[in-house]
């Protein structure tokens, strides 16, 4: 059986981002029944207000996310489904204006980025994301370009990293 893959734009998934009520709970889990270290890293970022466990698994990096206060985005998200899951998959795209215009002319939406409080296509720390305000069988839609080592390095003296 072949399965089709018609989308030469997206390159692979950069991440799955769980909501979770508590990021270090969340791990424990993935360290006993998968085997993640459980050493693994708790990130505090203070812009968004998150704590996220940051790891990879069958090479595709996961993030379980949690608000470090309550109505954030990944407590408010808990609240209204009552239960913890896949909040985002964040797709790595070749081009990601392409890959809006493609979303858009298929009706599509941007989505204000919560921590930005931008819509469409602008820098994060590894790359430029958007957000779609549709999603794929309830699984909200990221579109991650990658940025190149030299984009990179332009991003991290503008951000004086
Ligand atoms: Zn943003």
């Amino acid at each position: 059986m072949t399965i089709k893959s018609d989308n030469p734009n997206i390159k692979s998934i950069k991440h799955m981002a769980f909501a979770v009520r508590d990021a270090k709970t969340a791990l424990g889990a993935y360290s006993k029944f998968l085997h993640v270290p459980t050493d693994t890293q708790l990130i505090d970022y203070p812009k968004s207000k998150n704590r996220v466990a940051l790891f990879n698994l069958g090479g595709i990096e996961y993030q379980l996310c949690q608000s470090l206060e309550e109505g954030g985005r990944f407590d408010a998200w808990i609240k209204e489904r009552g239960a913890e899951g896949l909040h985002h998959i964040c797709y790595e795209v070749e081009n990601i204006e392409q890959a809006l215009d493609h979303a858009k002319s298929q009706g599509a939406q941007t989505r204000i980025c919560q921590a930005c409080g931008v819509h469409g296509s602008h820098p994060h720390p590894e790359g430029y994301v958007a957000f779609l305000d549709n999603d794929a069988g309830g699984i909200e839609i990221e579109f991650m370009q990658v940025y190149t080592p030299e984009e990179l390095e332009k991003y991290n003296e503008y951000k004086g990293i």
